[in-house]
């Protein structure tokens, strides 16, 4: 008979595990608290508009890249289509000067030279790390908790460029790097690329991103988050999967220190051999299993957490359209008039212009987005009193449409559509502890932050996702879904398989 397998959550990480547990001959069920599967990676229409509410870029877009591999087990590289844009960001300064940061190395390189012919020695620098991170690939194919010595002196081996390069990198936190720029334009600018408000973040993601976006491994899937996650369920079902929305998990059972099933919200039980994990961690331990099983180094972790800030997410739909505009993460612009945001000053505006992308707005109309990063505690009491808190959401959304009507003349006029998500929103949605949209932000200092995917004292149950994965993201997700039912399936003695639709 068919062991059954309980996972909780229908994000990237559920759903890829549900396909992993299907592949290897689990009977799986996920239980899933919002309408829709996809957690964070997701997207909502308004209006005839949608606002993607989630993808930049999705690393492993092209045949040569590692994770590659994984969206076609999932089924969603079959017939993809991607967009590689040409520009990552373009940073717009005070007369006229824009420091845009293409994709493609060589010009990226020669337009930084450009603009700080002073700093020659210092861009060669940061171009080389892109060009030696663009060497790398990462050994996604097993589980790294279950590596045998052989396993780990081979991924030495692999990653002996990249060990190299973490030693020099690694530490760097993109503030300082930001700093060695002696030209006052292209430091300021560089700082508002890749500094922002994470200034604490290694710049060696940002390199490595980079580096994909170089090889064209890290593109845009049309249709956004909800063209993701659409294709992975659609999988999932195939595979024979059952998935169950609208279905909080409220409590873990569990009987002699054997997670044994799921209580959910509305009171009924539902049992399982093996139990996973793929909601929001803080959920997990301390609601669902009580904080009975956590460790010191776990809880410290959650008593003192880093998390990536949650977001006031803007969504307009316009009337018009755009040209040349598209990039990666968008165009930064100084205003003339500051915006304040939950009692934050914001002197710049980033905006992203989804003109590549024409499944999102009607015909010669267009979807932009405008985000924030925001304080939580600020959100979670204005939520408290609906009247206040929408009149804020209407009062932010007007800002920032008279701000881009500066940038774009005549823009204001064009709105069809505005829409203003807070943490709150993705708090009720998701149940992402503290509205944080990707889990814990690595810094130079915990760039070596380790997670278990168990809980001391539990048997039976795994944690999978953005909440065990420090750093997060989807390629992290999907990947992580899949190593859970690799080390379920060795406790079980069955060799791991993958097949594709
Ligand atoms: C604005 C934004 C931009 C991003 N940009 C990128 C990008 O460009 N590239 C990239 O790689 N990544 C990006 N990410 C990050 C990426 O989307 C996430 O890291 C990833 O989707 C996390 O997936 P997950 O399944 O681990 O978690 P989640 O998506 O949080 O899934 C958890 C699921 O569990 C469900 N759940 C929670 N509690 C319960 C409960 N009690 N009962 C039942 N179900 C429950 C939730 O509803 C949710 O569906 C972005 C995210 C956001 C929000």
């Amino acid at each position: 008979m068919k062991k059954s397998m309980i996972i909780i959550g229908a994000g990237i990480t559920g759903l890829s595990a549900g396909c992993y547990g299907q592949m290897n001959g689990y009977q799986t069920r996920i239980f899933e608290m919002h309408d829709k599967s996809g957690g964070v990676c997701t997207g909502w229409k308004r209006k005839g508009y949608t606002i993607d509410g989630c993808m930049h870029w999705l690393v492993g877009t092209n045949p040569a890249n590692s994770f590659y591999h994984i969206w076609e087990e999932l089924g969603v590289a079959q017939g993809w289509n991607i967009v590689d844009h040409e520009r990552y960001i373009s940073v717009e300064g005070e007369g006229g000067k824009v420091f845009t940061v293409y994709a493609h190395i060589d010009r990226l390189e020669q337009h930084m030279k450009e603009l700080a012919p002073e700093d020659k020695d210092v861009i060669e620098e940061f171009i080389k790390g892109v060009r030696d991170c663009s060497h790398v690939s990462m050994p996604i194919e097993k589980a790294p908790e279950l590596y045998s010595p052989i396993d780990g002196l081979k991924m030495m081996f692999t990653m002996f460029p990249l060990l190299r390069f973490m030693k020099k990198w690694g530490k760097v936190p993109s503030r300082d790097a930001a700093r060695r720029f002696q030209n006052p334009f292209l430091r300021a600018a560089f700082s508002t690329a890749f500094v922002a408000d994470f200034a604490d973040f290694p710049l060696v993601f940002m390199l490595m991103t980079l580096a994909w976006l170089h090889q064209k491994a890290a593109g845009y899937l049309v249709g956004g988050g909800l063209a993701l996650s659409d294709a992975i369920e659609r999988r999932y079902l195939s595979l024979g999967g059952q998935l169950h929305c609208k279905s909080r998990v409220d409590k873990i059972l569990v009987k002699n220190d054997k997670a044994v099933g799921v209580r959910l919200a509305d009171g009924t039980e539902h049992h399982g051999d093996i139990i996973i994990s793929a909601a929001d961690g803080h959920t997990t331990i301390f609601d669902m299993l009580d904080g009975r099983y956590i460790d010191e180094k776990t809880r410290g972790y959650y008593d003192n957490p880093k998390l990536f800030p949650p977001l006031v997410y803007i969504g307009l739909g316009v009337a018009r359209s755009f040209d040349n505009v598209s990039s990666v993460a968008g165009m930064s612009f100084p205003l003339d008039k500051p915006i304040t945001i939950a009692g934050q000053e914001h002197k710049r505006l980033g905006v992203q212009i989804y003109d590549f992308d024409p499944t999102l707005a009607p015909k010669g109309k267009t979807v932009l987005k405008v985000q924030f990063n925001t304080d939580y505690d600020y959100w979670k009491k204005l939520r408290q009193e609906p009247e206040r808190y929408n009149a804020e959401k209407e009062q932010i959304a007007e800002q920032v449409i008279t701000a881009l009507d500066r940038r774009f003349p005549g823009l204001a006029a064009k709105v069809e559509m505005h829409d203003v998500a807070t943490p709150m929103t993705w708090e009720r949605y998701t149940g992402s502890w503290r509205g944080s949209y990707e889990g814990w932000l690595p810094s130079a200092q915990s760039i070596r932050m380790h997670m278990s995917k168990t809980l001391p004292g539990l048997d039976n149950f795994y944690m999978a996702g953005q909440w065990v994965e420090p750093g997060g993201g989807l390629p992290t997700a999907a990947m992580s879904g899949r190593n859970v039912t690799q080390i379920v399936c060795k406790k079980d003695k069955r060799r791991f398989e993958t097949t594709m639709p």
